[in-house]
Parts: structure tokens; sequence; C-alpha cells
């Protein structure tokens, strides 16, 4: 089985829609907010009333010039908007405003890594500008009726088409992980696949190991999880290999994943373009980018993974791996920023950052915006830490109170007297009674037991609740146990 199977290779290509979190939609004004009562954000534009006419939203040029730098494309000085034509309940209009023969940008590519630690380029053949279609709600088996919502109607969309360089599923994931990060660091999706804000169409097709010619691909229509799309491609690829293998063919047409069942089912064969009949739509004028303005978008860029690990790794110097941890999530890079601008100490802030603050987060099931820690307050902590003024023991006390509490390091110290006792004195009498109070440990100690020190260690460190500066108890009782 193995064996046939391995003279098969699968080709992979994506198309992804991600909606753009513009504040209005693309041609109207109406507002992009998730959620809200049906049919309550339409008017006459989204609505497809006669007579109404569509006004291009800047913001959305602007998003997919922003796309389109991030992914090296080539930016179109003139693109144009075409009418795609097709009825279904959900388009009021008839078509939907989309891009075809002029797109907005052309040409580009991003860098993967593959599961075998490679670096690999996936092409990107074009982005373009379009309206999202209505939602269609459907209460209920025998109800006899179903409703239109199109609050959607209209939202802008970004839709990525990738060339088809993929050649296994986890390569499909790979370029689809890091298209997500790409979207959500250059703020243009909020990057929500539950609300299916980004999805994705997987086309696939299988050939032998060395041919020419690429295979017939079936799409996979809106898959909306990472975990999903590699379970279907991977099931697509052998359904299409054992199909071919019993002798055949595979045809081009739509198919819809059940996530449940894990299988691939035939939704539709699949429209040829010029089905669509597509063409320039006559209410828009074309889209006239100037250089001046990709290069005012392109000097506006927010700083992208790829640059903030090399810095974070040559500037702040940490390593490649808590630098890519970091920088994996945008939100995470800048909460970890606002710590070390409190407190210079990256590997300090980062180790707080990676370790207690993704605990807490992930415990509550919180994201990072909505982290109850401010980064002002556990950069606070961390300088008190490093001057001493706390144990990193009893700063897993302050960590907990202040992301309880909001309170500040500083102000929990001082309310709860946790600052820590550096004051030799003071740990030199705490030590003389535990020695007192022990003496037959403190023989034994003598007698070569070495064990019994941490005995000793627990001992004042429990008497001083927890406040003794350790390194400070450490010389102490050496010195005083040797006394005997
Ligand atoms: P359509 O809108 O008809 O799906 P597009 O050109 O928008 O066509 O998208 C085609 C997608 O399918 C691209 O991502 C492309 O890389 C991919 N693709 C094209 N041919 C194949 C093939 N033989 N096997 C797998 N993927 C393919
Ligand atoms: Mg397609
Ligand atoms: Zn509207």
């Amino acid at each position: 089985m193995n064996a046939m199977k391995s003279r098969y290779e699968a080709v992979i290509g994506l198309e992804v829609h991600a909606q753009m979190t513009t504040a209005t939609k693309i041609f109207c004004g109406c507002s992009t907010a998730f959620g809200a009562p049906p049919n309550s954000h339409t008017c006459p534009v989204c609505l497809g009333l006669p007579g109404a006419l569509p006004v291009l939203n800047r913001k959305v040029v602007e998003f997919a010039i922003r796309a389109g730098l991030a992914s090296r494309c080539t930016i179109a000085p003139r693109s144009v908007f075409a009418r795609k034509n097709y009825f279904y309940p959900d388009l009021p209009k008839g078509y939907q405003i989309s891009q075809y023969e002029l797109p907005i940008c052309i040409g580009g590519h991003l860098e993967i890594e593959t599961k075998e630690g490679a670096r690999k380029t996936i092409g990107i053949t074009r982005i373009h500008m379009e309206e999202d279609a209505g939602k269609l709600i459907h209460p209920g088996e025998g109800s006899g009726y179903s409703h239109v919502d199109l609050n959607r109607a209209g939202i802008p969309l970004l839709e990525i088409v990738s060339e088809p360089d993929m050649r296994s599923a986890d390569e499909a994931v790979a370029y689809l992980r890091k298209l997500h990060q790409t979207v959500v660091y250059l703020g243009i999706c909020d990057g929500n696949l539950e609300e299916g804000s980004f999805r994705c169409d997987a086309n696939v097709s299988v050939r032998l190991q060395g041919a020419a010619r690429f295979g017939t691909r079936a799409e996979l229509k809106n898959i909306n999880s990472f975990r999903f799309v590699k379970q279907a491609i991977e099931y697509e690829i052998e359904r299409q290999i054992d199909l071919v293998e019993c002798g055949g063919t595979v045809v081009q047409e739509t198919r819809l994943f059940d996530s449940v069942s894990g299988v691939t089912r035939s939704m539709r064969s699949k429209e040829e373009a010029h089905d669509y009949r597509y063409f320039p739509d006559p209410d828009l004028v074309p889209v006239i980018v100037s250089a001046e303005w990709i290069d005012e978008v392109r000097t506006a860029l927010p700083e992208l993974p790829e640059a903030k690990i090399d810095r974070f790794t040559t500037a702040l110097n940490l390593s490649r791996q808590d630098a890519e941890l970091l920088a994996a999530d945008r939100a995470l890079a800048d909460y970890f920023e606002a710590c070390v601008a409190v407190h210079n100490n990256p590997k300090g802030c980062a180790n707080w950052v990676m370790g207690e603050v993704l605990r807490g987060l992930n415990e509550s099931g919180l994201s990072v915006a909505a982290c109850p820690l401010t980064p002002e307050n556990l950069g606070g902590m961390v300088a008190r830490i490093d001057d001493g003024t706390i144990s990193g023991k009893i700063a897993k006390t302050v960590f907990q109170e202040m992301w309880d509490s909001g309170k500040s390091a500083d102000r929990i110290i001082e309310e709860k007297g946790l600052r820590q006792v550096t004051d030799s004195g003071a740990i030199e009498g705490i030590v003389d009674e535990i020695i007192a109070a022990n003496a037959e440990q403190a023989a034994q100690y003598r007698a070569g037991k070495e064990k019994v020190f941490g005995f000793f260690v627990g001992q004042v460190m429990k008497a001083s609740k927890g406040k003794a500066n350790p390194q400070a108890v450490n010389d102490i009782l050496r010195h005083k146990l040797a006394q005997g």
C-alpha cells in the first residue's frame, strides 16, 4: 500500500479569503461589525437595490497594497473591478463585485519552513479585492423556509491565490499559518477562523512522481481550521490515489469536507470561469495606485515576524527559540516589548512572558489583548527582582496578586510586606535560632552529612516567611554551621 502511495506526488494550491478589518464595507458606509441583529447593517448599496451605486472604500485598497507588499507582489498601477455573475439567494445583485483579469497584486511569494526544517518558497499568483456575500440561515429540517442575513454582504475580502507549489498537507498548513500570521501582523484581518474571517479553499491533485503535467484537481471548499485543512487534504490525496489506482479518473469538482466523519464529499461539478460571464463593472472606475501611495504604505508597514526575530536576537540578545516564540504573535511581541520598555532586562522579561503570562492566559482562556496583568506592571515586578527587593520565589506571589488585583508590584510589596530581607543582622538572628533549635541536625552536618544543609535552608526560609534573601541565607548558614 505504502509503496503504491509513494509512487504519487500531491500538488496543492490554496485560495484564501481574508476578511478586512475596515470599519465599513467595501462599497458603502455600513458597519462591518460581527454579530449584529440580522440585516441591521444594510443599505440600498449592499442590499443590491436598483439604482444604488457602489463607492470604493479607500482603506480596502490600502490594505490590499499592504498584503501585496508583505508578500513581495507587484502592485498594479491600474486594476479593475469585474462582475462575477451567478445566482444565489445570498447574493441580491445577481453578481459579486470582484477583480478578474486585472487584480491589484500579482506575482509574489511567502517563505515557509517544511517539516524537515528546510526553507521553501510558495508562489502567490495574485491578490484581489472583492465583496463578501450574505449568509443563509436554515432554521431546521422541515421548516420549509430559510432566512437571509445580508449583514455580511459587501464586507471587504482579499482573495489570496497561491501557485500550486505545495506537495503535502503539512506544507499547505505551514503556508496557511504563514499567511495567517502575515495578515494579522499587518493589522488588516483579525484572523478569527471560527467567525470565518480567514477561510481557505484547497485545490488538490495527484500525479505520478516525475510526471510532467499536473493531474485534475478537486477543490475543497471553505475550510476554517488549520487542523481540518490538514485532515481534508490528507483524505483527498488518499481518495484520489485510490481512485487512480483502481483505473478511475479524478473529475474537476468542488467537494466539501465533513469534519465529523473526516471525509470529503462531492458538492457540484466545478464551474469554468466562463460560466461566470465576467465583465468589467461599469459602475466603478479603474483603481489607480500611484507610486507615491505605494511608498507611503511601504513606509508605514509594521515590522514583520522575520525582522522582529532578527531584532530580538541581535539587539535584545534573546535566543532564536525565545525570539520565535515571542514573535509568533504580534500582540505577545508587543506585550513583551512594553515590559522591556519599563525595565530593560529582555531575558528576564521574556522568561516571565513566555512562562507565567502564557500559562495564565492559557488557563483562563484569554487572549493577550485581554490579559488582566499590564506589561507595565510585569516590567515593574521584574525590576524589583533584579534590584533585590524581592526574591524569585516571592515574585510568584506578587505575580498572582498583580494578575488578580491589577495593582502594581510596588504597591503589593508594600501592602503585604514582601520586601526581601537582605539585612544580614536580621538573617543571622534567624539562623542562630534555627541552629539552636536543631542541634542534632547541626551535629550531623558537622559530621559530614551535607544533605542536612538543605533542611536548614528550608527552615530559615520558612521562619522568614520566604522573604530572606536566599544567597545571604546560604552564606550565613555555611559560616555559622562551620563555626560549631
Ligand atoms: P478557480 O477560481 O477556478 O478555483 P483560481 O485560478 O482562482 O481558479 O485558483 C486555482 C487554484 O488552484 C490556485 O491556487 C492554483 O494554484 C490551484 N491549482 C491549479 N491547478 C492545480 C492542480 N492541477 N492541482 C492542484 N492545485 C491546482
Ligand atoms: Mg477556486
Ligand atoms: Zn450598505
